[in-house]
This record gives C-alpha cells, sequence and structure tokens, in this order.
C-alpha cells in the first residue's frame, strides 16, 4: 500500500477552490474551433453552462483529430462470440464508415438538432452512428437492445426521434433477438410516422422490412456520392445526447448532455482517473445501451486516442475465460466492469483467469452497484499486480464521482469504500431532512455543492422544471444536488455508499424504478394493485421481487391458475419493460402494507423480504398486512 493519496487531495482541493482556472486548464485538453468567453456561467442556478461561447465537436475529438498521428491505429476492436466475427477498424476506418453514415442522415434530410434513437446490439456499427450524430449535431439517443416494444416506443416519443437506427437482429447465447420486428413493433404503438434504418448485419435474413417505411442502410450508403462531410462546430451548451434512465416516476427520464463540458470532462477522467495512455487498449464490458457505454465504450477512450474494444457476447462463452482472452489479445492495459460480471466469472475455476497472458492490464475499475467484499477478494487474488479500482457515479453524472486516481498517483484504497470525492466534486454527506453536512462516520444522503462539474447532465430533455425540482429540492433551503443514495464518509474521508433513498432498484447494475415495474404488473386486469421491491441477491446485487392483490381471488383458487397468472403477469412485465425487469418471484398476496395515508410502505414489505429489522413502523396502517408478505415470502424457493 504506498502512500501517495496527496496528490488527489491537491488535485481536488484546487479544482473547487479555483475552479475557472483548473477547468479551463483541463479544456486545452480537447481541440475548439472557437475559443470558449467563460469558463463557467452559473447564472442561473441549478442550471450550469460550461464554456459558453466556445465551438466544439465531440466526433472531431474523438476521431478527426487523431488522423494525423493515428490514422493507422486501431480504433475500434470488435470482437464477437455469438457470430464469430472479428474487426478492426483503424482511426482512418472509422473516419471513413462515421462520414458515410453522417451522408446518409443527410440524404435522408435531418438536420441539426433531430433526435436519433439507435437500438443496436454491440457492433461497430452502434459505435459509427453515435459519432455520425454527433458530427452533425444530430442528438442521439441509444436504447438499450434488451428493452421491450413499449420501452422503445416511449423514448422514441419522449425524444421526439425522427429516425430509428436497427439492425435485423442481435444474438444472446445464440438465441436470435429479433430487433427489427421489435422495432416495428414499437414504432407500430407510436402511430408508425418514424422511419427505420435498418443495417443488414445478416443474422436474421428473415427480419420484417417494408420498403415504403424503412431504408437500407447498404444500400442508400452505396448510394451516396463519396464525399467529406465536415463537422457541425456546435456551442458547448449544445446537445450531444439524450440517454434515459429510471427514477421515481413511471416515466424514465431523459438525462440531458452538453457538448463542450462532457468533452472537456472525458478527456480528464481518461487521463487523471483512468490513467490511460494514447495508442493503448480500453476494454470496457458495458453494453453501449448504458451510460458507461457511452462514456467509456466509445467517447473517453476514442477522445484520448486509445483503442475501444466491442464485444459482443457473454462473459461465459465460450467459457469464463473470454474477457480475458480479450485482454491478452488487445493487450488492454485498462478494463472497465461491474460487480455482477466479476460475479458470474468467481464462480468458475480462477486458474481459467492464470491461463491468460494479462501482463498488459494495469487497472480494473469496477462501478455501477456495490462491490461485496469476497468478489473483491476474489478479484485481488485473480489478478495480482493489476489495481482494482471500485469508484462511484451515476447516468446523471456521466463521469466519476468517488474514486482512486490512479492518474494522479493516488492508489490507496479501503475495502468496501469506491474511494474519495473526484476533483471538481464538492461532495458531503447531508442530513437526510435539513441538507447540513454531518459529522464523519454518521450516514446521510450523498450530495454535491453547485455548481455540479462539466460533463454532469445539463437538464431532463425538455423538462426543465423536473430538473429543477427532482435533483435540487430534497433538502428545504439548500441548494444542492442530491444523489439519492445513502453514503458515510469515515474519519479519513473514504466514502461508503449505502444504497438508494428512493425507490431505485438495481438489478446487475441497471437501474429500474419500482413504479415502472409496477405499472407493468398493473396492466394485467386481474391485478387490483401491485407492490415491487429490490431484493437482496447474490449474484445480482438485487432482483425484482413483487406483491400483487387480485380483484377477484375467487377466480384463481386452485394452485395451477394461480401459477398461470404468475406467469402471464411475468410476461407483461417484461413485455412492457423488457428481459432486465424480469422479476426473480411474484407473490399474490390479500394486502399490501401502506402507510395511514395510503402510501404502500416498500421499505417494511423490503425488510421482511431480506428478514431485517424494518425501522419504525408507527406509520403502518395495518401492521397484519406483513403476515400476508410473509407467508408468501415462505414460499419462494
Ligand atoms: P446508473 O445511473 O444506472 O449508473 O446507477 C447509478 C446508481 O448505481 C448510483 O446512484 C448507486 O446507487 C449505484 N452505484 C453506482 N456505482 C456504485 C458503487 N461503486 N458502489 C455502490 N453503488 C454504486
Amino acid at each position: 500500500m504506498t502512500n501517495k493519496l496527496p496528490g488527489q487531495q491537491e488535485f481536488s482541493r484546487r479544482s473547487l477552490q479555483d475552479p475557472e482556472g483548473f477547468w479551463s486548464e483541463q479544456a486545452g485538453a480537447i481541440d475548439w474551433h472557437d475559443p470558449f468567453s467563460k469558463v463557467c456561467d452559473f447564472s442561473q442556478p441549478p442550471f450550469t453552462r460550461w464554456f459558453p461561447g466556445g465551438r466544439t465537436n465531440l466526433c472531431h475529438n474523438s476521431v478527426d483529430r487523431h488522423l494525423e498521428q493515428r490514422a493507422d491505429q486501431p480504433a475500434i476492436f470488435f470482437i464477437s462470440t455469438e457470430t464469430g466475427e472479428q474487426r478492426t477498424l483503424t482511426f482512418r476506418d472509422l473516419h471513413h464508415e462515421v462520414q458515410r453514415m453522417a451522408a446518409v442522415f443527410l440524404s435522408l434530410g435531418l438536420v441539426k438538432g433531430d433526435r436519433v434513437v439507435l437500438y443496436l446490439p454491440m457492433i461497430p456499427e452502434a459505435a459509427v452512428a453515435m459519432l455520425a450524430c454527433v458530427r452533425l449535431g444530430l442528438v442521439h439517443c441509444v436504447v438499450f437492445a434488451g428493452f421491450s416494444a413499449e420501452s422503445l416506443a416511449k423514448r422514441i416519443e419522449d425524444a421526439g426521434a425522427r429516425l430509428v437506427i436497427t439492425c435485423d437482429a442481435g444474438m444472446r447465447h445464440g438465441k436470435l433477438i429479433p430487433l427489427k420486428q421489435t422495432t416495428d413493433d414499437a414504432v407500430k404503438l407510436i402511430g408508425g410516422e418514424v422511419r427505420t434504418l435498418v443495417i443488414h448485419r445478416g443474422v436474421d435474413p428473415c427480419a420484417p422490412f417494408n420498403s415504403a417505411r424503412d431504408v437500407n442502410y447498404a444500400e442508400i450508403a452505396d448510394a451516396q456520392v463519396p464525399r467529406d462531410i465536415p463537422c457541425e462546430w456546435l456551442e458547448s451548451g449544445e446537445p450531444s445526447f439524450i440517454l434515459h434512465t429510471s427514477g421515481t416516476t413511471a416515466q424514465p427520464k431523459g438525462v440531458l448532455r452538453d457538448t463542450g463540458g462532457y468533452t472537456v470532462a472525458l478527456a480528464a477522467s481518461m487521463q487523471h482517473i483512468f490513467d490511460g495512455r494514447p495508442g493503448e487498449t480500453f476494454f470496457s464490458t458495458a453494453d453501449i445501451g448504458w451510460a458507461v457505454g457511452h462514456s467509456y465504450g466509445v467517447y473517453g477512450p476514442l477522445i484520448h486516442g486509445m483503442t475501444t474494444v466491442i464485444y459482443e457476447g457473454l462473459p461465459i462463452c465460450p467459457d469464463a475465460g473470454i474477457w480475458w482472452k480479450i485482454v491478452e489479445q488487445t493487450r488492454a492495459t485498462v478494463m472497465f466492469s461491474s460487480p455482477t460480471g466479476m460475479r458470474i466469472l468467481k464462480k468458475h475455476d480462477v486458474e481459467i483467469v492464470h491461463s491468460h497472458d494479462l501482463g498488459s492490464l494495469r487497472h480494473l475499475f469496477i462501478a455501477g452497484e456495490p462491490l461485496d467484499m469476497p468478489t473483491a477478494q476474489w478479484i485481488q487474488h485473480a489478478l495480482p499486480g493489476v489495481l482494482v479500482v471500485d469508484h462511484y457515479w451515476q447516468t446523471e453524472s456521466g463521469w466519476p464521482i468517488l474514486a482512486q486516481t490512479p492518474g494522479l498517483g493516488a492508489v490507496r484504497s479501503r475495502p468496501g469504500s469506491p474511494g474519495l470525492a473526484v476533483y471538481g466534486y464538492d461532495v458531503y454527506i447531508a442530513h437526510e431532512k435539513t441538507g447540513d453536512p454531518v459529522p464523519r462516520g454518521v450516514r446521510g444522503v450523498l450530495a454535491i455543492r453547485l455548481p455540479l462539474p462539466p460533463g454532469c447532465m445539463s437538464t431532463i430533455w425538455q423538462n426543465d422544471e423536473l430538473f429543477a425540482r427532482h435533483y435540487f429540492t430534497q433538502f428545504p433551503d439548500r441548494l444542492v444536488y442530491s444523489s439519492f443514495d445513502y453514503a458515510m464518509q469515515d474519519e479519513d474521508g473514504f466514502f461508503f455508499i449505502h444504497g438508494r433513498t428512493d425507490d431505485v432498484i438495481n438489478v446487475a447494475g441497471h437501474r429500474l424504478g419500482t413504479r415502472e415495474i409496477e405499472e407493468a404488473l398493473n396492466t394485467h386486469p386481474a391485478v387490483a394493485e401491485a407492490a415491487a421491491v429490490g431484493a437482496t441477491d447474490e449474484l445480482r446485487g438485487q432482483v425484482v421481487n413483487c406483491f400483487i392483490v387480485l380483484r377477484q381471488s375467487d377466480q384463481y383458487a386452485t394452485d395451477a391458475a394461480r401459477d398461470a397468472l404468475i406467469r402471464e403477469v411475468e410476461k407483461g412485465v417484461v413485455t412492457g419493460l423488457g428481459v432486465v425487469a424480469r422479476p426473480a418471484f411474484i407473490g399474490i398476496v390479500k394486502q399490501l402494507p401502506k402507510t395511514r395515508s395510503g402510501k404502500i410502505m416498500r421499505r417494511a414489505i423490503l425488510a421482511v423480504v431480506d428478514n431485517c429489522d424494518p425501522g419504525d413502523l408507527s406509520t403502518l396502517e395495518d401492521p397484519q398486512s406483513l403476515d400476508s408478505i410473509r407467508n408468501v415470502c415462505a414460499t419462494r424457493n
């Protein structure tokens, strides 16, 4: 354990004491077409505009500016264990492919500011489409390809997209995922107005194609006269993308990202936090449908002149050594994964890890959910000599909030902690009710004083009011950002995360709102009311447990009738939200525990489910309602 921590702390201190000087310096790591007139405009809190007046482009910084020095360096290593395909795109290839796709967008009449939804698996075309969008100032909105037609429809509608890009199909463990069919279903749900651009990757030759509305990407791309498509120089505050995330409402929130602040934040993080070096390879195992996939699967590594790996496949196919084989093959130096990913691998013999040459790997960053101690110990045992960094952030922040920063020489860690506050973030632990700072060692809510640093969400898409209300009004008389995570800080400043304060469940690092699950449960005509909670699970961190009250329970008197109903209700959740939300358990109960004011008391349900202390139950209307939950939980296997 070396003790170089002051590097990180000194850097953080300077970032907060002189934010203008600090961020102006960081902004020098990217190319600007026009210089910014100011570093930070915080004249309308809680809204922050970073680098106003400056003009830049995310695609230029990710691709074009590397052409002079790195045209022949791989930009993307694509590996699919589903199709057996392997492809390398150099920065020159990537530049070519991005311009080809941008030409198609122009030929379809898309103009700056238009929204484009991407519903694609882990294939290079997904990154190409993202880069082609931001090249032209089109706002992309990537939807995870495991989401259902209804979830996709909601997001297309919320974004007001003019185009959806999909492909014939994805593959998961050899099984076809009919992405084109699901897109058709989604488009139908919203009235069939949106055009679909289809990439035929040859996985499903029978995928439906409607020539009146669908556009075949290869055909239209080949019909373009090859030409240079210049980057649109965007004002720093202009949007780059929307990424929806779950919250406390049934409607997912469209997190909106700016252009200049995000590009600067990623460039800085690649150097100071991830300690990546231009020319090396960065391997993120996250899907492009999530925030990590955006920031560290595509943009961060490319901005930093690194090669990124796009891997389509499971972590255990053809065997549990595939990720390590990829590290060996690509000579990756920095890797990013999740606790669930590691827990899956932990079930297999550690010799699989040791049988690969992992000499290139310096750091393994882990985030998305709590990293439990046995898994942390297993990783360290499996990867001697690799620095394992648990770190914490959110879709909203876009880059790490708490971490160890090997790029600054700080490598001291504390078991169970995702580290210290990262430069730029004025993090403190707030009293849950008042928002006042609490002493070290006392639990509160992780809060951040304003302004938020560059790279964080600029607002909720088309809903400034919700942005201001949702994130910044948790504490009366204190305009600070609430993370909605319980946390604690120890005497040395290390933070510990204790789970969400709101009704958000984290299944294998994927955020799901209890409200959206309950809404899906309630769509079944037999269901009168429903509650969803996140039960503790050894493998996935949390899993969805649901409790439903029936309208007419006498219709479901037999076990067979009840089992059939539960299967139907489960199917309804998967159809409504996608496979990520599939409940691990659905129980039929007589009543749900409620407060005297009629609100479902999920906290009390969870205490029964997890068999732990329910805390204060004085506001519970009918204590017997918990017996009903207890009885049905006893039937879980
Ligand atoms: P998402 O926006 O999907 O990335 O989810 C963000 C949430 O994941 C946070 O608010 C935390 O609840 C949780 N989270 C992320 N990273 C960590 C971590 N290292 N330790 C504990 N919880 C985490």
